[in-house]
């Protein structure tokens, strides 16, 4: 059972999946957009712990081709930056694959690269991933 994507999905996905892996979700009902969200929660290395990021592109548009992004297949540029120091920021390029039914994910960029602890102790559970490296 595949679940309907949300702004929840996306985010958990965009904090804790690592690179080049696929992830699949239900087309949602509601016609969306974009895979925008306005927040992720991830560490800071000028803080030093754990911050919101906020969307900072999502008030101006500076920069963009379009007004409004449909959601299709090809790419996303997603950046974020620390609600507290405002001087780190994370991109994320995603790359994203849309049918009637399902929308798959992959990101196959992330800047800087998460740098969490947890990352350390997760290392056998990552470890199979890298076979996605040789698609
Ligand atoms: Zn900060």
């Amino acid at each position: 059972m595949t679940e309907t994507l949300s702004n929840d999905h996306l985010k958990q996905f965009l904090e804790n999946t690592p690179l080049y892996t696929w992830a699949e979700f239900g087309k949602p009902h509601v016609n969306r957009l974009s895979l925008l969200i306005r927040q992720v929660d991830v560490y800071c290395d000028v803080c030093k712990q754990l911050r919101p990021f906020l969307d900072i592109r999502s008030s101006g548009g500076a920069g963009r081709g379009h007004a409004v992004e449909e959601l299709k297949s090809g790419e996303t540029h997603l950046s974020f930056s620390c609600v507290s120091c405002m001087q780190q920021h994370i991109h994320y390029y995603l790359q994203q694959v849309v049918t009637e039914d399902t929308i798959q994910i992959q990101k196959f960029g992330e800047l800087p690269r998460q740098r969490l602890p947890r990352n350390r102790d997760n290392r056998l559970t990552v470890r199979p991933f890298l076979r996605w490296f040789d698609r």
